[in-house]
Order: structure tokens, then C-alpha cells, then sequence
């Protein structure tokens, strides 16, 4: 099953909040007025701008493995590999908000208009993750229509460059998936273009396979601690397509 994902602005659109939070800003603050008024102008500009897009394609645990190991540079020890194995099922994925907005994002920095400029990046940014969540929840409703979904399942995604699993692994993932389908490359030094992009692996599964400790020796360099979050609404949420 591979299906490229139409996403409208309206699903993935950032709030003022969002941005602020974005850039560091404490939720509850009190924001001044031109604070406020260029979150705003940011939001109706990406609105404008964005082009929201995504794929997934199925992968078997077989598939993936191969994937996953891609050129050999991954550490040692992994949470990924603990988890995929024991997955039912696998999706590789890709998300981008598209050119525009990211060009438009260049063009403020360069003309010194760096507080819109800021927000903007922080506006995509927000919706290329929302984006992602759009495209997670679509496979998940792929997968409770064919059966294989219950409440006992979660969904963890997992991208190269994190968790121990390089970024050099993008190479691999695009040589299967091909994300150019939608409009993101890949450059030679594993950067995607649009940088407003998101691809990796969809896992999902018995939501006990999604525990793991994080003591990893590469977590000592994590500064978000992520996967705590990750796990813990995967334990405490309902799954969303069996309230469809
Ligand atoms: S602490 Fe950070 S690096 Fe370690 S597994 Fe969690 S998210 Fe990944």
C-alpha cells in the first residue's frame, strides 16, 4: 500500500501559541502587541504560501531492515531495531510544506526582516510536524479498515538522525520510498529539500513494544528527552481510528 496524502492548510495551520512556543516562548506568557501581530501576519502569510503534501508506502520487517541498516553507520545500540522486530506493521513516510514558504523565509532573513522571518520558520516548522501527525493518522485508519488495527496498537514514528539511527540512513529510506514523487529531494549531504520536511519510519504495534529506557549512550546529548512524550501518549491515548 503506498498513497500519496493530499493535506490541506486548514488541518496543519499553526496558532500564535504554537509559534511562540516554537521560538521558546513560555505557553501562558503575556505577548505585547507587535509580538502578536507578527505571529499573525506570519500564520496568513504560510497560509498562503504552504503546500502541504505526504506519502506512505508499507515496508515488510524484512524490507525495513535493510533499510534501516542502509550504509552501516547507525550506533550499536538502538531503541529502533528493539521495537520494528516485534512491530505488525511498517510505513515509511515523508511530509514537506513545500518551496514556497521556505523561500519566502530566505528572502525575509536576507531583506533583515528577521522578526517575521522568525516566525514564519517557526510556522513551518509547527506544520511540517502537524503534517507528519496528518499522515500518521492516515495510516493508522489504513491499517483499522484492512483489520489490523485494535486498541491494544500505538504508532511510534522514528526519522534517521535521531535515536541513534544517522542521518545518513535518509539515502537508503529515499532510495525505497522516493519522496521526489511529492517534491522532496535529497542532497548529497542528507540534507532534505524543503528543509520544512519530515520522513522516517510509521511503527505500529502492541503498545508494550514501545517501552524503552533512555539511557542510550547517545542520550546524554539529547536536549528534548522526546521519546518520554512519545511514550507516554502512546500508553494513555485512545487510538484514534477505532472512534472514527
Ligand atoms: S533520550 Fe533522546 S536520543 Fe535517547 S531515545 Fe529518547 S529521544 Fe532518543
Amino acid at each position: 500500500m503506498r498513497r500519496v496524502i493530499d493535506i490541506s492548510a486548514e488541518q496543519i495551520a499553526p496558532s500564535s501559541e504554537d509559534i511562540l512556543k516554537q521560538q521558546g516562548v513560555p505557553p501562558g506568557a503575556v505577548h505585547d502587541e507587535p509580538t502578536l501581530t507578527a505571529a499573525r501576519e506570519a500564520i496568513a502569510l504560510w497560509e498562503h504560501l504552504s503546500q502541504p503534501v505526504g506519502i506512505f508506502a508499507e515496508i515488510a520487517i524484512h524490507e525495513f531492515a535493510q533499510v534501516y541498516t542502509g550504509d552501516g553507520r547507525n550506533e550499536p545500540e538502538t531503541p529502533l531495531p528493539h521495537i520494528y522486530q516485534r512491530a505488525d506493521a511498517l510505513a515509511l513516510f515523508a511530509v514537506t510544506v513545500g518551496h514556497d514558504v521556505e523561500q519566502e523565509i530566505r528572502r525575509l532573513f536576507e531583506t533583515n526582516e528577521f522578526p517575521l522571518g522568525a516566525m514564519l520558520d517557526a510556522a513551518a516548522s509547527v506544520s511540517t510536524e502537524n503534517a507528519a501527525d496528518v499522515v500518521q493518522d492516515k495510516f493508522q485508519m489504513h491499517l483499522s479498515v484492512a483489520g489490523g488495527w485494535d486498541r491494544s496498537m500505538g504508532i511510534m514514528p522514528f526519522s534517521p538522525g535521531y535515536c541513534g539511527w544517522r542521518v545518513s540512513g535518509q539515502r537508503a529510506l529515499f532510495d525505497t520510498l522516493h519522496p521526489e514523487e511529492i517534491g522532496i529531494e535529497l542532497s548529497d549531504s542528507y540534507l532534505m529539500q524543503p528543509l520544512k520536511s519530515v520522513s522516517g519510519v510509521l511503527v505500529a504495534g502492541p503498545k508494550d513494544i514501545f517501552q524503552f529506557e533512555d539511557d542510550f549512550p547517545f542520550c546524554s546529548e539529547c536536549a528534548t528527552r522526546s521519546c518520554r512524550e512519545r511514550i507516554m501518549s502512546i500508553i494513555e491515548n485512545q487510538p484514534k481510528a477505532d472512534t472514527r
